[in-house]
C-alpha cells in the first residue's frame, strides 16, 4: 500500500466501528469541486488521498459517472419475486483506483439500502440525491483493484419520466415479470453504478426466480440452477464490457426463440408464450438484416443477438446490447413498421453499444446512424422513399434547431427529441451527398472498426470524414451539428429549410 496521510493529520486506528467514527468528510467540498486526481503538497511531500470526482462533468448530466477509480466487473444478484415485488439484491463492483483515494461515489437512485463494505470491511456511505458517496475505513492505494459490496431491497416498481423519445425508464413490470429501460441514466435505479455510456465494464448477472419464470440478460446463459424452495438461478455473463444504459435484465413467461446462425452470429429471441406464434414473421427476419447490415458496415460487433419482446404498454424499444427490447406493439402492426424498429435497434449494436458515446452530447451519432440505415433499409424493402423523408427534415431542420438544439448540441431536456433522430439521419445524408455514397460507406465501416469496442466521440468522427475523404471535413460538418441554422444540402440547390 502507498503511504497516505489524513488531511486532519491524524493516523489512522485499526477498524472499529465505521458509523460511530468521524467522517474523514471535512474536505468533502473539495471533493464536489475538483475532478479528481491527487493533492501533492510541497515538493517531495507524499501524496495524500483525496475523493474522488463525483461525476464525469457530462455537459448534459454532470454527475453521471464518478472519477478516482474504473470499474473492472459488476456482478449483480437479484432474488427476483414478483413483477411489483421489491427484493433482495446485491452489487459487488470490482474496480481499480485511478488515484489515491480517500472517498468515491457510486450513483444509486431510490432502493433500500442496507450495507456497504470496502474490501469487506464496512464502509460509512451516505446518500445524496442520486449519489452514493462511500468512504472505505482505509484509503484505497493508486492503480490498486478493491471491491465493494452493495446490499439493498430493490423496488423493481421504480421509474422516472422523459418529455421525449424515452418516455418511463427504469424498472417497468410486465403482467408476469420485468423489464428495465435503463436509457439514459436510469442504470442507477437498478444496481449503483458508474452510471455514464463512456464507462464500460462486463456484468455478471445472477438473478433468482420463481420456477417456471425465465430470466433473461445481456450475453450468454453460463448456467441455470435449482434452488431451494422451487426457484431457479440463472446466471449471465455480458462477455463484453457494456454500458449501463445498456444492461436489461427481464423476468416473465418467456420462450426462448432460435433463429438460424447467421454469418456465425446466434440468434435467440426471448418472447412472452402467448405471443410467439403472433410475432414469428416479424421476428424471423432478423438474419436477413443482419447480412444486409454486415454487408454495409462488416461483421457485427458481438457474438450474439437477439430481440426481447417486450410485454409492456410503452411504445418505445431499446437497443440492449446483443439482446434489443422491443416492445410487442411494433411488432403487431404492419411490416414495415415493424422492420424499421428492428433494423432501427440492430444498427445501435454497431454504433452506441459497440461504437460507444464520449459524452451525451454525441448522441446524434448513434441515433443518426440508427434512423439512417433503417431508412434506407425500408427503402429496399417496400417503405416510404428515403430521400423524401430527408427532404422533409430538411424542410424542418431550422426549426428543430431552434426547438431541440442544433444536432450536436443538444440539452437535457432535449436529448431525445426529434433533432437527434431524421435531423441527425440528415446529417449523415448531407455528408454523403457531400462526398458520395462510396466514400461515406468507408467512412461509417472504418467508423465501426477503427472504434469497436471503444468510446468515440464527434471530433473523432468529423476527423475520421476528413482522413477518409482527403478533404476538409471540418468546415462542412460543423454548421450542419452546431451552427444556428441549416447549410444548403449538397446537390438539392432546390431544397428549402423554413426559416
Ligand atoms: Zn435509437
Amino acid at each position: 500500500m502507498s503511504s497516505w496521510k489524513v488531511l486532519d493529520g491524524n493516523s489512522r486506528q485499526a477498524p472499529s466501528c465505521p458509523a460511530s467514527r468521524r467522517r474523514r468528510g471535512d474536505h468533502r467540498d473539495r471533493g464536489a469541486h475538483r475532478s479528481g486526481g491527487q493533492r501533492r503538497v510541497g515538493a517531495g511531500a507524499e501524496t495524500i488521498p483525496v475523493p474522488g470526482a463525483p461525476g464525469l462533468g457530462d455537459p448534459l448530466f454532470p454527475l453521471d459517472g464518478n472519477g478516482g477509480y474504473t470499474v473492472d466487473r459488476y456482478a449483480l444478484d437479484f432474488d427476483w419475486q414478483a413483477p411489483r415485488t421489491p427484493f433482495e439484491a446485491k452489487a459487488t463492483v470490482r474496480a481499480t483506483a485511478t488515484q489515491e483515494l480517500s472517498r468515491f461515489n457510486l450513483d444509486f437512485a431510490g432502493n433500500t439500502l442496507h450495507s456497504v463494505t470496502v474490501n469487506g470491511i464496512p464502509a460509512e456511505a451516505v446518500r445524496e440525491g442520486d449519489e452514493l458517496v462511500v468512504t472505505p475505513w482505509l484509503p484505497l492505494p493508486r492503480s490498486r483493484p478493491f471491491t465493494v459490496t452493495v446490499t439493498y431491497t430493490a423496488d423493481p416498481t421504480q421509474m422516472r419520466h422523459r418529455d421525449d423519445a424515452i418516455e418511463d425508464y427504469g424498472w417497468i413490470p410486465t403482467p408476469d415479470g420485468t423489464v428495465v429501460y435503463p436509457q439514459p441514466n436510469g442504470a442507477k435505479m437498478i444496481f449503483p453504478s458508474n452510471d455514464h455510456p463512456s464507462r464500460r465494464a462486463p456484468v455478471t448477472f445472477r438473478i433468482t426466480t420463481p420456477d417456471g419464470l425465465t430470466a433473461v440478460a445481456n450475453g450468454k446463459l453460463v448456467s441455470r440452477e435449482a434452488r431451494p424452495g422451487d426457484r431457479v438461478r440463472w446466471t449471465y455473463d455480458s462477455e463484453q464490457p457494456v454500458s449501463t444504459q445498456l444492461v436489461q435484465i427481464a423476468v416473465g413467461k418467456l420462450t426462448a426463440v432460435d433463429r438460424p446462425t447467421t454469418n456465425g452470429v446466434p440468434i435467440r429471441d426471448y418472447v412472452p408464450n402467448d405471443l410467439v406464434d403472433r410475432t414469428d414473421a416479424y421476428l424471423k427476419l432478423t438474419p436477413q438484416h443482419l447480412r444486409w447490415l454486415e454487408q454495409r458496415l462488416g461483421a457485427y460487433p458481438f457474438k450474439n443477438y437477439g430481440v426481447l419482446v417486450g410485454d409492456t404498454d410503452l411504445a418505445v424499444a431499446l437497443e440492449t446490447q446483443t439482446l434489443s427490447l422491443v416492445p410487442k406493439a411494433d411488432l403487431l402492426g404492419t411490416e414495415v413498421d415493424a422492420e424499421r424498429t428492428l433494423v432501427h435497434e440492430l444498427v445501435h449494436q454497431w454504433f452506441g453499444d459497440s461504437v460507444a458515446l464520449r459524452t451525451w452530447s454525441d448522441l446524434w451519432l448513434s441515433e443518426g446512424h440508427a434512423r439512417f440505415y433503417e431508412r434506407l433499409y425500408s427503402e429496399e424493402h417496400g417503405g416510404a422513399s428515403f430521400e423524401a423523408a430527408m427532404k422533409t427534415a430538411y424542410t424542418n431542420h431550422n426549426v428543430w434547431r431552434r426547438d431541440f438544439g442544433a444536432p450536436a448540441e443538444p440539452t437535457e431536456p432535449n436529448l431525445f427529441k426529434r433533432m437527434r433522430y431524421d435531423g441527425s439521419a440528415l446529417v449523415l445524408y448531407a455528408l454523403r451527398e457531400k462526398v458520395g455514397a462510396e466514400t461515406f460507406q468507408k467512412i461509417d465501416r472504418a467508423w465501426v472498426t477503427q472504434y469497436r469496442g471503444k468510446t468515440a466521440s464527434t471530433q473523432d468522427f468529423v476527423g475520421l470524414a476528413s482522413a477518409i475523404s482527403g478533404e476538409d471535413m471540418e468546415s462542412f460538418l460543423r454548421p450542419w451539428l452546431y451552427g444556428p441554422t441549416t447549410p444548403p444540402m449538397p446537390n438539392h440547390p432546390d431544397w428549402v429549410a423554413t426559416p
